[in-house]
């Protein structure tokens, strides 16, 4: 047998092949260390640092996540401690991370250095030494190559783009950076999450994402604000406000749009403005129907805003600039009898629509029944219309509605992901769904929390494709190490299980007020400007902590998203702040008519249960004291036993000794006697006894009662027979 050819020897041979790597790696590292060494001590002039660039412009993007991830990380990274720590000076080590120069700024700046065993720390003025230029980049990329599982999304664009990005796609047993899933996850993949991962959904969206859900949350913040929620159509939730609608329909000649209340794509809509139809169990959504949209060309149509959620707590929305106009697609006529059937005319879903012959694939921006929000922007700027200031005022739509299911929000991602303290856990694209009416007032209609990302037509392909790759920029996977957190933890595990005390986990820093003041960081500075210098920000973020990082990462990797909380201007941040105490201010449930029916309800409903179970309490507890009664019966003398039972049968019946007939006396004598003949006839008592005495039963007190039985017994005579 040719042992070249076995699989033992090429086995062997690939282990040998490792090992050699490994050496070589190992000795590449400590040339690299001496190298860094050396450099510090020849007092180099220090020039810029080379992963930060104080001129690049916040939109200014990295070519792949890998070489951002390494120039983040080696920001981050700190020298662990060693055994001896020697002074070295003047040095900085960018390495350490401790403290970040920005230049032009006196400071002294320290930090940490590790050769073999030994710690050196390491002192210079503002001057920066440029990592090495000769490093083994595409091993070290490939060390910290971001992974993500794209295998619960139906969109294979997520995954092209991904890699494009230089993602590597991973299955979801893989310790992956990021999952993204088309489906809310369950609360168990949560609370499994490392701390360098991320998912792109929060737990508690639903908050928003459901019809009914969002109807509730919307409905409670109109009644606390009623001047500032304005932001959707009047909206019951049938059958809990049966009555309130019909009364309104009463009282108002209006159409109305009924929904199910977890509906999607128009399915099961109608309109209608005779509401007795509906029965009263019915479970819908009804809305006042806007019946004056904004036409263009003659034709309906909503908007689908792709908002970027990267925390709720502190909140950051991000809105994209790009998105998409979705028209209906038989001409808008406002609803009669006869045409509140037409689902083309009144419906704008791209599911509904694209099922007319009418309906419109055109390439170029101003036709087609599918068109961009550039596309729409530039017909208002044409139409004399405020484009800016309708921007602004969808921005608020989308800020109250996030802020409607906040406090659900931020409690949820508290409870899922107590320990997740260097990069957020989650992210989400949101989808937006807005109808303008002919005032230019945006009203919400629905939010999508997996809004599609199919890209059929051109017009897609040029919206989402780049939506998908700056939301893969913009979140802040990169600014995990995976290696070291993973590191940690099992340091973390090895300490539990060896009973060692660590170190106390460093708390996350947490935000009073609502997340105002953690979003203050980078927009204000010292003297309350705002301040939107990236350099700044960034210098400013290395000195608060990985929450700060993320900002300031997110602030430098905006794409063509654009920032609406924390707003950049402060008035604007003062005013949304009063939203954030809602929590405080109510119940969550008391604030509608319909919700305080169901409170009510809830708490009748309560208090039944209460006093059912202490009844089956109360029984419980009669039952045992009557058995423990019992128990302590048995063990008393059977006089006693006797006397107390007749006591309790003389309470109980309340008994007296009545009127003794003679005749019935008599009676019972006669009764009496022969049964005391039958029994000594019969031989009852002999039979039991020695029936006893046979099978080894009888008592002590037996013997001493019948003491001639228990002789004759003794001495094999048969008590049965006549003598
Ligand atoms: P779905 O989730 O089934 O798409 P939506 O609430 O988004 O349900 O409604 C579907 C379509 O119906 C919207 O795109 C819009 O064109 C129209 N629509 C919904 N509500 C209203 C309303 N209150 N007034 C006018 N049109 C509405």
């Amino acid at each position: 047998m040719n042992l070249k050819n076995s699989k033992f020897y090429k086995r062997i041979q690939e282990l040998r092949h490792f090992s050699k790597d490994k050496i070589r790696r190992d000795r590449e590292q400590r040339s690299r260390v001496v190298r860094h060494l050396d450099m510090a001590l020849s007092e180099q002039q220090c020039s810029d640092r080379e992963w930060y660039s104080p001129g690049q412009s916040p939109t200014q993007q990295p070519a792949s996540p890998r070489r951002r991830g390494k120039k983040m990380r080696g920001m981050k990274k700190k020298a662990s401690a060693g055994k001896e720590t020697e002074e070295i000076c003047p040095y900085y080590d960018q390495s350490s991370g401790q403290n970040s120069p920005v230049p032009g700024v006196e400071a002294k700046l320290q930090g940490f250095i590790q050769l073999n065993d030994k710690t050196y720390r390491v002192e210079c003025p503002t001057r920066v030494v440029n990592p090495p230029q000769n490093l083994d980049e595409e091993r070290a990329a490939s060390e910290t190559k971001s992974t993500i599982c794209v295998s619960n999304s139906r969109y294979a664009m997520i995954g092209k783009i991904s890699k494009t990005l230089g993602y590597k796609l991973v299955k979801e047993s893989k310790l992956w950076n990021i999952l993204w899933s088309d489906s809310f996850p369950g609360v168990e993949l949560f609370k499994n999450m490392k701390r360098f991962q991320q998912i792109n959904h929060f737990p508690g969206m639903i908050e928003i994402c459901r019809k009914d859900l969002l109807s509730r949350n919307l409905n409670r913040m109109l009644k606390l604000y009623p001047q500032d929620y304005k932001i959707f159509p009047k909206t019951w939730m049938l059958p809990a406000d049966y009555g309130d609608a019909m009364n309104y329909a009463l009282n108002h000649k209006r159409t109305f749009i009924l929904k199910p209340d977890s509906g999607a794509q128009g399915r099961g809509i109608w309109l209608t403005n005779d509401l007795k139809t509906i029965g009263p169990h019915e479970r819908l959504i009804c809305q006042t129907y806007i019946h004056r949209p904004l036409l263009i060309d003659g034709y309906k149509f909503d908007l689908r805003v792709y908002t970027l959620i990267t925390s709720v707590d502190p909140l950051r929305i991000f809105v994209y600039n790009e998105g998409l106009a979705r028209f209906a697609t038989n001409k808008y006529v406002e609803p009669t009898p006869g045409n509140a059937n037409d689902l083309y005319m009144h419906l704008t879903n791209y599911s509904v629509n694209k099922r007319n012959s009418h309906y419109e694939l055109c390439d170029n921006d101003d036709c087609g029944s599918k068109r961009k929000l550039s596309a729409i922007n530039n017909w208002m700027r044409r139409h004399n219309y405020d484009v800016e200031e309708f921007w602004s005022n969808v921005d608020d739509v989308i800020i109250k509605t996030v802020l409607s299911a906040w406090p659900v929000l931020k409690h949820n991602y508290h409870a899922c992901f107590p320990g997740h303290d260097k990069i957020q856990a989650c992210f989400e694209i949101l989808g937006f769904d807005i109808l303008v009416d002919w005032k230019l007032k945006p009203y919400i209609l629905e939010v999508n929390h997996s809004p599609s990302f199919h890209t059929n037509e051109q017009v897609d392909r040029e919206v989402k494709r780049p939506l998908i790759r700056d939301t893969l920029n913009l979140v802040s996977t990169v600014l995990a190490d995976k290696r070291q957190i993973l590191r940690e933890d099992r340091k973390r595990v090895k300490q539990r299980l060896l009973k060692i005390r660590g170190e106390p986990p460093v708390p996350r820093p947490r935000v009073a007020g609502g997340g105002t003041s953690k979003a203050k960081i980078d927009i204000k500075t010292a003297n309350g400007e705002p301040n939107l210098n990236p350099m700044v920000i960034e210098a400013e973020a290395e000195d608060q902590g990985p929450l700060a990082q993320q900002i300031a990462w997110e602030e430098s990797h905006l794409g063509n998203f654009r920032k609406i909380m924390p707003p950049p201007d402060l008035t604007k941040l003062d005013y949304y702040s009063r939203f954030y105490a809602q929590s405080n201010q109510v119940s969550i449930f008391a604030e509608t008519a319909a919700s305080k029916k169901r409170e009510d309800l809830a708490r009748k409903m309560r208090i039944q249960i209460e006093e059912k179970k202490a009844k089956q309490q109360q029984m419980l507890n009669g039952k045992s004291k009557r058995d423990a009664r019992k128990r302590h019966a048995v063990m008393l003398p059977r006089a006693v036993r006797e006397k107390n039972r007749m006591n309790l049968f003389r309470l109980r019946e309340n008994w007296t000794p009545g009127f003794i007939s003679d005749a019935e006396e008599r009676l019972r004598h006669t009764w009496l006697h022969m049964r005391s003949e039958a029994i000594r006839t019969l031989k009852i008592t002999e039979n039991i006894y020695s029936n006893l005495y046979e099978t080894g039963h009888l008592t002590n007190t037996d013997m001493v009662v019948y003491p001639h039985f228990y002789h004759n017994l003794q001495h094999g005579f048969d008590i049965r027979q006549n003598p």
